[in-house]
């Protein structure tokens, strides 16, 4: 058996297992060995009966002198068993496993493990982990489940953390032994202080301690995270063997007319990206660049100054956005930037058919009206914009032949350098780390539950005042969504109970639900300013600029990663007039509130992201499973020297 072999193959795997196995992501034996555990039972300790103290937790081994089942009360069966050695005896008790009086007949030797407590005025073990002692005196067998440092490891409906020890060690027994050969070089593996890659599979299912534990896990890590960097500089080789659609050339007066006609001064951030974006499109390698940077932080004119290049060699540029709001948003601004250069710019709507595109200069449009090969090849530049909206693979379909346009993706998800390094590894990345100057603060409150209504009153006045417009978020759509998340606010159900606070307002509802028709009208609305206040799914998230919206009250906001806190806030404080953004927390402990406090004084989407991985540790922070970064399951985002290390080690490895 190898890796890739079905763990069907196993003995006592049959098609129920298998499906079984499947829901933990285990299909082969390779995934099974690398089912890692995520604790370890520290049952080392190997006691005599005579020497065992209420509270600890230990192995011990004897022979059963007498096992009975027993009902409760209540109807529950009990195993009360005595085991015996030479120093003395002591009850064992198990719940509901009634079978365990023919597992363990009188005079079988066993191994138990587990927690020593009381039953009435005796010494009891309860519910021990149990092996049988096949041969040898005790203490020379048996040492899958008692005995040593046993692994917990994430289990499902039918596959126990035993089973799944029992299948493993079976495993160990079956598999090849050339599927461990290390692909590391031993200078490697010393230089990096890692152990080999057999020692790192045995390890981390059967530890001496848990250091040795700790170097397993640290090397399996390593091997999760060059899966990822290798694949990503393939791809990126992959990639660079294209040639340009169009070779452009830069004509640094040009573009600083260009720069000059903007109503504003670059902040130094654009100023770097934008030099660093045309350095790419005189190469004759397609540009494949990620500009990463905040709400606000200016995204759209550096892009456009890439387009202007194109533009000025004879070539077309297409723009995707997510959404027909924001494709229009961007026909608008690069109408008024290029208006005066006499270039032409197209909005795609479903309506406007190919032929009449030919002669735009640039065209703008949701990806789905112009993702086709045809109008994005023939375009010296594609711009992307809300890259995690589309989903990686979408840069791939690019290629027509063996030439490529130059590719600007831009994303506003803030996430930590080393993880946007090794996710959008087979990237070059920019990054807007300061927003333009004169931007208004947007100011940051964590409120108290006990402060909600003196809150709304004050919305109240800001709306009849100074006419601003809020926004409600809330985590959820409706109740369906709860199940076990009881406290956590649904918009739908918010939005009926504020309709009653705010009887004297229009109150609207936004979600992902909604027809498209239907959300386009909503938003229009809000746009407008006949809705004051809008309870949204964070939907909102992307793109909706209403300058108007100075208030913003996010619900349940600790369910949130602070980057994504953070993204939200930006749709407020676009506009002339001071913001706010009240924070309502499920969870008032200290702890929690504190994190949240954070958003009050950091104002970088990547600062903050930083700290949530910091804080809590990778997983749902920055709302990965929205930006579409993956899970690692050994590996940890948070542990940036064994990232770097791993990107190091796949270049050598893949090698030039
Ligand atoms: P994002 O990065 O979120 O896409 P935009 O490109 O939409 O940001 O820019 C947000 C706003 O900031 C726009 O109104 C834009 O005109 C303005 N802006 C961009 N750069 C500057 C700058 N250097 N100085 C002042 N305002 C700027
Ligand atoms: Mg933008």
């Amino acid at each position: 058996m190898d890796f890739s072999s079905s763990v069907g193959q196993l003995p006592f795997v049959g098609t129920t297992y298998v499906d079984r196995l499947a829901k933990l992501g285990i299909n082969t034996i390779g995934d099974l060995l690398h089912h890692v555990p995520h604790r370890y039972d520290d049952f080392r300790q190997i006691e005599s009966v005579a020497s065992l103290e209420p509270g600890e937790v230990v192995t011990v081994r004897g022979e059963i002198v007498s096992i009975v089942n027993q009902y409760t009360r209540s109807g529950r069966k009990i195993q009360i068993a005595k085991i015996a050695d030479d120093t003395g005896t002591i009850y064992v008790f198990w719940f509901n496993q009634p079978f365990l009086i023919r597992t363990l007949p009188v005079g079988t030797k066993v191994s138990l493990a587990g927690k020593i407590g009381w039953w009435s005025r005796a010494k009891a073990i309860v519910s021990p982990e149990y092996e049988i002692i096949n041969v040898g005196p005790p203490g020379g067998e048996a040492s899958t489940h008692t005995g040593r440092l046993v692994p917990v490891y994430h289990e499902t409906a039918g596959v126990s953390s035993k089973w799944l020890r029992s299948r493993i060690k079976t495993a160990f027994e079956k598999i090849d032994p050339k599927e461990f050969k290390d692909f590391l070089s031993k200078e490697t593996l010393k230089k990096l202080n890692l152990t080999s890659f057999l020692t790192a599979i045995k390890d981390v299912h059967y530890p001496k301690n848990l250091e040795a534990a700790k170097n397993a896990r640290r090397r399996l890590a390593l091997n999760e995270l060059l899966d990822l960097q290798s694949a990503n500089i393939k791809k990126r080789k992959q990639w660079q063997k294209n040639k340009v659609s169009y070779q452009l050339t830069v004509s640094q007066p040009s573009v600083n007319q260009f720069i000059s006609s903007l109503p504003f001064e670059l902040t130094t951030a654009q100023k770097f990206t934008v030099k660093e974006i045309l350095e790419d499109l005189q190469k004759n390698i397609p540009m494949n660049r990620l500009l990463e940077g905040d709400v606000g932080s200016g995204k759209t004119v550096v892009a456009a100054a890439a387009a202007y290049v194109a533009f000025v060699n004879g070539h077309q540029t297409v723009l995707m956005a997510p959404t027909q709001i924001l494709a229009t948003q961007h026909f608008e601004t690069l109408k008024a930037l290029f208006g005066s250069f006499g270039a032409r710019v197209s909005l795609i709507t479903s309506a406007i058919t190919k032929q009449s595109l030919g002669r735009a200069d640039i065209i703008v449009g949701t990806h789905a009206l112009i993702h086709t090969k045809a109008r994005t090849t023939d375009a010296a530049l594609v711009i992307i914009d809300e890259q995690h909206k589309f989903g990686v693979e979408q840069r791939e379909h690019l290629t027509k032949g063996t030439s490529s346009p130059h590719v600007l993706t831009m994303t506003a998800t803030p996430i930590p350098r080393t993880v946007a390094l090794t996710f959008y590894g087979d990237l070059d990345l920019s990054t807007l780390d300061e927003l333009p100057p004169g931007r208004q603060k947007i100011t940051t409150w964590v409120v108290p539950e006990t402060k909600r209504a003196s809150a709304y009153n004050w919305i109240r006045s800001q709306i009849t005042s100074n006419q601003s417009q809020v926004f409600v978020i809330c985590p959820l759509i409706d109740e369906s969504e709860k199940e076990t998340l009881k406290h956590v606010k649904s918009a739908k159900e918010e939005y009926l109970k504020l309709k009653k606070v705010f009887a004297d307002f229009k109150v609207d509802l936004l979600h992902g639900r909604l027809k498209g028709k239907q959300k386009e009208k909503v938003m229009a609305n809000f746009k407008n300013g006949q809705t004051a206040i809008l309870v949204s799914t964070p939907v909102v998230e992307v793109g909706m600029d209403v300058p108007n919206a100075t208030i913003m009250v996010i619900e349940t906001a600790d369910r949130f990663g602070l980057a994504s806190l953070h993204q939200l806030r930006g749709r407020i404080g676009r506009g002339a007039k001071k913001s706010y953004c009240l924070l309502f927390a499920e969870d008032p402990s200290q702890k929690a509130i504190e994190r949240l406090e954070a958003l009050k004084t950091t104002k970088s989407g990547r600062q903050l992201a930083e700290l949530d991985l910091k804080l809590r540790g990778p997983g749902e922070i920055w709302g990965s499973r929205q930006s579409g970064i993956p899970e690692l399951t050994i590996a940890t985002w948070s542990d940036i020297d064994l990232i770097k290390a791993s990107k190091k080690v796949a270049e050598e490895l893949v090698g030039p």
